[in-house]
């Protein structure tokens, strides 16, 4: 395992043992200290290859946990992803339409009354217990879509500006209402309209007057549970995960890390490069690991990332070659680079392959870097330049994108690589 590249074990974590603790965390909220554990060991994983105690994280769990889009790859964090599954749960039991077998069961044996009003039982399950304790985030996104109102409780659940009625008035409100506690949201509809019982108690009187008689209800329609701006059944658990997790700033630079024709171990190597994690020489002298921060190939350069990855006389004979002065092509001047990279056109086939062949020259300079350094083996510029039109054109012929006849003739001609 510790010979996968970064972006193989990123696939193993995502596609495997993401889905293994999946299915505990579906069904049981795990205590903080086994999510902990199992966070520890992936990320022991995607950094070292094997589950040793030491890591060595090139980038922050909390930064990697991020969406990429985010500036993150993407790996949910398990106390949010656990976290949503349980809120899955309390959304049955509050559901009117649930079909859950388990919600039902639930609702008739444990909490026979309002699952907001009532204390949690002291003798309830670990999970009846953990959803008791979310009811609080949960109130914060769920709302009711009134049908018939004949299966929401009109004081204990929270139809009504989010909140139950019961929590935001004084309780003889239910007992000078005349509706009792059983009472539900029908009791007060009527096919003319709201019909709040007719009373000169102040209570119900600031009540009316709070009341907004222009909420919507659909007589001909069963009563739906939302979640901020989803309903019933097309609430997800991925909805539910994305409203109550850590959220960073979108970041201007991920569309072109993360690509369409983009090939993981090469996107995997420019995320790193984007967030400044490439260890270039340069790096490892200011933390004292090293005295040398001369370049590999041309001597007179320091090692830093612009340097490698752009202006170093032999990246620059690589990528003149791979491009042979083709459509945006990159610029020799790293304060030029980004403005380049940033003003590509994700949606035209011949940017995304400029995209791709800069990735593929990138991860080729630092392999060939290493080799030089660990191995003492030496590739020339053209032997580089010829892997990566190799690299590109294998990409390009499995993209779906190549489905299309015109794209793919202009595309392979363009860059030559139709042999
Ligand atoms: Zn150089």
């Amino acid at each position: 395992m510790k010979f996968l590249s970064f972006a193989g074990r990123l696939q193993l974590i995502t596609s495997v043992l993401f889905s293994i603790q999946n299915y505990w965390s579906a069904h049981f909220l795990l205590p903080v200290a086994v999510l902990k554990l199992l966070q520890r060991k992936i990320a022991h994983f995607l950094w070292n290859g094997h589950d040793s105690r030491r890591t060595k994280a090139k980038v922050s769990w909390k930064s990697v946990t991020l969406p990429k889009s985010e500036g993150g790859l993407g790996i949910k964090d398990l106390r949010d992803w656990n976290k949503a599954f349980i809120l899955k749960h309390l959304i049955a039991v509050v559901n009117p339409c649930s079909t859950s077998l388990w919600a039902s069961w639930v609702k008739k044996t444990i909490i026979k009354g309002s699952l907001w009003s009532m204390q949690c039982p002291y003798n309830a399950s670990w999970i009846i217990k953990q959803i008791f304790l979310l009811r609080d985030i949960a109130l914060q996104h769920i709302s009711y879509s009134i049908g018939n109102g004949r299966d929401v409780s009109l004081w204990f659940a929270p139809w009504f500006n989010r909140q139950p009625i019961c929590s935001s008035y004084d309780n003889q409100l239910i007992s000078l209402s005349g509706l009792g506690k059983e009472a539900v949201v029908a009791d007060i509809i009527s096919p003319g309209g709201w019909m709040l019982p007719h009373s000169n108690f102040h209570e119900l009187v600031v009540w009316k007057n709070q009341f907004d008689f222009s909420t919507q209800f659909d007589l001909a329609q069963r009563d739906k549970i939302c979640w901020d701006n989803i309903c019933g059944s097309k609430i997800r658990v991925t909805h539910l995960w994305d409203s109550i997790r850590r959220r960073g700033n979108n970041t201007i630079w991920a569309p072109f890390v993360w690509h369409k024709l983009g090939v993981p171990r090469f996107s995997f190597h420019h995320w790193l490069l984007m967030l400044n994690r490439v260890n270039t020489a340069d790096k490892l002298v200011n933390r004292g690991v090293t005295s040398f921060d001369a370049c590999f190939f041309c001597i007179n350069g320091t090692e830093s990332n612009h340097h490698l990855f752009l202006e170093c006389p032999f990246t620059q004979r690589i990528i003149q070659l791979v491009f042979s002065h083709r459509c945006a092509m990159p610029p020799d001047l790293w304060s030029l680079w980004y403005t380049w990279l940033t003003s590509l056109n994700l949606k035209d086939i011949k940017d995304c392959i400029s995209i791709l062949a800069y990735q593929v020259i990138i991860y080729s300079v630092w392999r060939e870097r290493n080799s030089r350094f660990f191995s003492e083996e030496y590739s020339s510029p053209a032997k580089l330049a010829s892997n990566c039109l190799h690299l590109i054109k294998c990409r390009l012929h499995s993209s779906t994108w190549f489905a299309v006849e015109s794209l793919r003739t202009t595309s392979l001609s363009v860059w030559s690589l139709d042999n």
